[in-house]
């Protein structure tokens, strides 16, 4: 083999590996709905096929937690009362099974929807 066959062959396999993974990416399934749960109750759902950005303020148990969907999927938690602050940095949610939880305000939030990624190829 060559060296230039060598680096043909190191592109190649690079280009395919960008188009899976493309791919893979683009083909994620979305939620359709995102669910807010508080100590295990429901407490409220966002609809994440509207294009609108919506903000929701809800009372988890140490106190408001201010959750934002973009209007594009996807859905985050702004602000929160609790020390760690984890739910804030969490990327934000949008495929079905996604899950965004902050321990000590006991909320939840579940992206749901179809099935995700390539499970969904199958149906
Ligand atoms: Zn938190």
């Amino acid at each position: 083999m060559k060296r230039s066959d060598r680096i043909t062959s190191v592109i190649i396999v690079a280009a395919v590996t960008l188009v899976v993974v493309f791919w893979i990416v683009m083909h994620r399934t979305r939620g359709t709905m995102a669910v807010v749960r508080v100590d295990g109750k429901i407490i409220a759902t966002v609809d994440l096929t509207s294009h609108e950005s919506q903000t929701l303020r809800i009372t988890g148990v140490l106190g408001p937690l201010v959750i934002v969907a973009d209007g594009k999927g996807s859905i985050q938690v702004m602000e929160s009362t609790c020390p760690d602050q984890i739910c804030v940095h969490t990327v934000p949610a949008r495929s079905p099974g996604d899950q965004i939880i902050c321990v000590p305000n006991h909320m939840v939030i579940t992206v749901e929807g179809k099935a995700t990624g390539i499970d969904a190829l199958t149906q």
